[in-house]
């Protein structure tokens, strides 16, 4: 579905840098898209993080990662912003008339004045098992990497695969709903917290989840053309296999960040970091913006302290480089205030 906006600021990335940088925009009278490749606002502190504290935040001598998020959303909620998660900016392009135009991997394309990349280390996204034919069952539902609804596993037979917390916490969570749960993992030992692999350990016993151990993912059959799933193969190292009857296969093996497409940009790239002019965070291209973890500048420090100054500089330059004919005087928020409040 191909989807039109217009919009001041696009910000690539909706971690705690760009969270920030939505209300400084907001501060200044200007509009802002925030694309994120997660389905969740919030970066690094979200995905990785969430229940950890963090000690650095300036008048916060403690919060979590998640906490920090939450109050960042919610100081920017009063000036709009428009979220679109779940995809990845794939493309973005300079014109002629010095505005830019992004495309994202659902086919959403944004006109924007000007472009901040707060994108960290890259995009998030699931690591994938090494297996041939996923693409074919992952449009379908057949093979999901996140659970949206845990309902739509209502009566369906699941192959969990993975030894960490998603995959113990989702058979737990699956178990009393689905018809039949396998977990499938290489080795005896889960990597979970150690009440949850208890209880895992438990139902496994009581023969509410059946564990496919040790075994590895070795490949899929059904139907490629509707993209449902009959079975999974899944072999142990000797090359023993079996098929397992499933509905859906959930791989959980965690999450990789890629720089991806931002290397194309024509930016000054320099080991995945973009280069800038501290001053402004103005990238080689006039009218890329780059800050937070993937900003970098002599004697950078890569924290979230830096990075929310970084976009009150960037932010103000990104104005310059919108309107560059007019002049704009400084003021403090105590004097702008913002809105309802
Ligand atoms: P990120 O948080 O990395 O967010 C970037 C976002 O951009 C991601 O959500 C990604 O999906 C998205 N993205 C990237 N490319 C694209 C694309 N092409 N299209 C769409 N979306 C894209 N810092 C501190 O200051 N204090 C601490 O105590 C601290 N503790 C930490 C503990 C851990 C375990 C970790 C991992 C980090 C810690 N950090 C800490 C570092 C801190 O989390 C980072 O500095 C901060 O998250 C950087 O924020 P960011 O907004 O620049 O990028």
């Amino acid at each position: 579905s191909e989807v039109s906006h217009s919009t001041d600021i696009a910000i690539i990335g909706a971690g705690p840098v760009g969270l920030f940088a939505v209300f400084e925009a907001g501060m200044l009278g200007l509009k802002t898209h925030v694309i994120d490749a997660l389905d969740m606002v919030g970066g690094q502190c979200s995905a990785l993080y969430p229940e950890k504290p963090i000690f650095d935040i300036p008048a916060h001598p403690q919060i979590t990662g998640q906490d920090l998020i939450d109050k960042l959303a919610k100081q920017a909620a009063p000036f709009e912003p428009t979220y679109h998660l779940g995809q990845q900016v794939i493309k973005l392009e300079k014109r002629d008339d010095g505005r830019f135009t992004l495309e994202t991997s659902v086919g959403t394309k944004i006109d924007a004045g000007a472009v901040v990349i707060a994108a960290g280390c890259g995009a998030f996204g699931p690591n994938k098992p090494p297996m041939e034919g996923l693409e074919d069952f992952e449009g379908s539902g057949g093979v999901q990497y996140y659970v949206k609804r845990r309902a739509d596993f209502a009566g369906k037979k699941v192959v969990i695969a993975g030894g960490g917390d998603s995959a113990v916490d989702w058979a737990l969570s699956l178990h009393d709903i689905a018809d039949k749960v396998y977990v499938v993992h290489r080795r005896p030992k889960f990597r979970a917290a150690p009440d949850s692999s208890a209880k895992l350990a438990a139902l496994a016993e009581a023969g509410k989840i059946e564990m496919v151990i040790p075994y590895q993912l070795k490949g899929l059959k059904g139907d490629t053309a509707s993209g449902k799933l009959s079975h999974v193969t899944v072999a142990t190292l000797k090359g023993e296999e079996l098929d397992l009857e499933a509905d859906h296969l959930l791989p959980f093996f965690g999450l990789a960040m890629e720089l991806g497409p931002i290397a194309d940009w024509g930016l000054n790239l320099d080991r995945n970091h973009i280069g800038v002019t501290q001053a402004t965070m103005e990238t080689s291209v006039p009218g890329i913006f780059a800050i937070g973890d993937i900003a970098n500048y002599e004697h950078k420090l890569k924290l979230i302290l830096s990075g929310f100054a970084e976009g009150a500089s960037a932010i103000h330059a990104a104005r310059s480089y919108l309107f560059p004919d007019k002049e704009f005087h400084f003021e403090y928020s105590t004097t702008t205030g913002v809105p309802n409040e």
